[in-house]
């Protein structure tokens, strides 16, 4: 999607940090870390949302899942980590292409919401 900005770093037209990459999948860090592990996991291919999961093949959601899991292990989040997918305003999703949130290096809080 040209005027994506997730599209645009998977295309390395704007720059990341690169954590990992595959056929199916792109994870860079986040340019705003919430944990001291911050990574975002996205499909290359464009869904803005799990809302339009539909919009992706079964390969491209598992290996999204797949990646968060080799991500934390890649990290050293041996003590656990958690994975997060914001979807809509409700949830205050602000970047409309599919991505997976992978927190950790910290106790996290209890609370999810
Ligand atoms: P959301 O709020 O949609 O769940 O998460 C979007 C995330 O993208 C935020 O955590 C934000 O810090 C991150 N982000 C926004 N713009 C950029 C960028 O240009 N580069 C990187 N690496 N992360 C970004
Ligand atoms: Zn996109």
């Amino acid at each position: 999607m040209s005027d994506c900005l997730f599209c645009k770093i998977i295309a390395g037209e704007i720059p990341s940090t690169r954590v990992y990459e595959d056929e199916l999948v792109f994870a860079f860090r986040d340019i705003n870390p919430m944990a001291p592990t911050h990574v975002l996991v996205v499909p290359k291919a464009h869904a803005a949302s799990l809302a339009e999961a539909d919009a992706l093949d079964d390969r491209t959601l598992a290996a999204c899942l797949r990646a968060c899991g080799k991500v934390a292990a890649q990290e050293g989040l041996t003590g656990g980590f958690r994975v997060v997918s914001n979807c809509g305003s409700d949830a205050c999703q602000s970047v409309p292409h599919l991505h997976f949130h992978v927190l950790g290096g910290k106790k996290m809080s209890e609370g999810m919401a």
